[in-house]
């Protein structure tokens, strides 16, 4: 606990993190920012060979659409709903009433048509399900948003709203399964240009509930997801920078993706946590960016 505290204490110190009260949600600095675009550039010039379509979303979706996802089924205590007042002058006065008294005023708020994105690939099942029966080639989508996820914590790298980076693939179980091999060998020699040591293991997602205990096993046994975890907060829980996940054909059903062939399309993504790699950057080139070894210095803002 000591070190994860340690942490976050050194990013506010040093500016690159600011404190906002609630564990999870923090301002950035200026140099935090830059070494994010640095390292979303880096992640594009490694993936430009692709040629994959750029879609950004803000950092929410249609309920509708995150209704129909499954996300509520797998992770209800992770999901964020955006609620907004919707009442007349008597209940605004209402609300002001409850707020001076230092009562609950929150019971004003109704759920609105949004809810944040819990993934960045999340909006974007829908839209290629919109776009009819996908090339024999398959699809490929550049994709990157804030993320909300209600796991507050102390540690710097498990934040409420943080960047994902993700390329999606969809199309055949074996293209989208190549595309998945290509970018775990591709993501470690990325994570290996800016010098950060590594390790790559089978993981699951954090499935709620006594169902959920028998999705991990089953997501375990079918190594569907792989993590690359760096050292951050410890040596001994390294935290996953990157994720590598076989949906199969979990999305294409739910949301009627189909191949060229009219089969149930695979899909596939690979998802950086961008503050996660921007935190172990600090954590072992230090606080100061301008003394960072030169070769990282050269993948991330070029040659001098
Ligand atoms: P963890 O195992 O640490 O809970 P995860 O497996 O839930 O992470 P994914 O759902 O695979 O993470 O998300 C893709 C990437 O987004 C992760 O590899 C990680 O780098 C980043 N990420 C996930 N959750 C957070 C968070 N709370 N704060 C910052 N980055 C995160
Ligand atoms: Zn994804
Ligand atoms: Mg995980």
């Amino acid at each position: 606990m000591d070190v994860q505290a340690g942490l976050l204490d050194k990013l506010f110190a040093a500016g690159h993190l600011v404190e906002t009260g609630v564990q999870g949600l923090y301002g950035r600095s200026g140099v935090f920012e830059d070494v994010i675009a640095r390292f979303d550039a880096l992640i594009t010039r490694l993936g430009g060979f692709q040629d994959a379509e750029v879609l950004r979303f803000p950092p929410a979706m249609p309920r509708a659409w995150f209704e129909r996802s499954g996300y509520l089924k797998s992770f209800p205590n992770l999901a964020g709903t955006v609620h907004a007042f919707c009442g007349n002058d008597h209940d605004h006065a209402a609300l002001l009433e409850c707020l001076s008294a230092g009562e609950d005023w929150t019971g004003q708020q109704q759920a609105t048509d949004i809810v944040l994105t819990p993934a960045a690939c999340y909006p974007l099942y829908p839209v290629i399900a919109r776009r009819g029966p996908l090339p024999a080639e398959g699809v490929l989508f550049d994709l990157q948003s804030y993320c909300f996820r209600r796991e507050p914590s102390m540690e710097p790298t498990r934040q409420q709203l943080f960047r994902m980076r993700e390329y999606v693939r969809a199309g055949t179980p074996e293209q989208v399964q190549d595309f998945r091999e290509q970018w775990m060998d591709l993501g470690q020699k990325l994570i290996g240009t800016i010098g950060l040591p590594f390790t790559v293991d089978v993981a699951n997602d954090p499935f709620f509930g006594r169902a959920g205990r028998m999705m991990k096993a089953t997501q375990r046994e079918q190594a569907l997801k792989f993590e690359l975890l760096v050292p951050v907060n410890s040596e001994a829980s390294p935290t996953a920078c990157l994720s590598f996940n076989y949906h199969q054909d979990h999305f294409g059903k739910t949301w009627g993706i189909e191949t060229a062939t009219g089969d149930v399309a695979h899909t596939a993504c690979v998802g950086f946590g961008l503050e996660r790699v921007a935190l172990a950057l600090f954590r072992h080139h230090g606080l100061d960016v301008t003394v960072w070894p030169d070769p990282v210095r050269e993948a991330l803002w070029g040659a001098a």
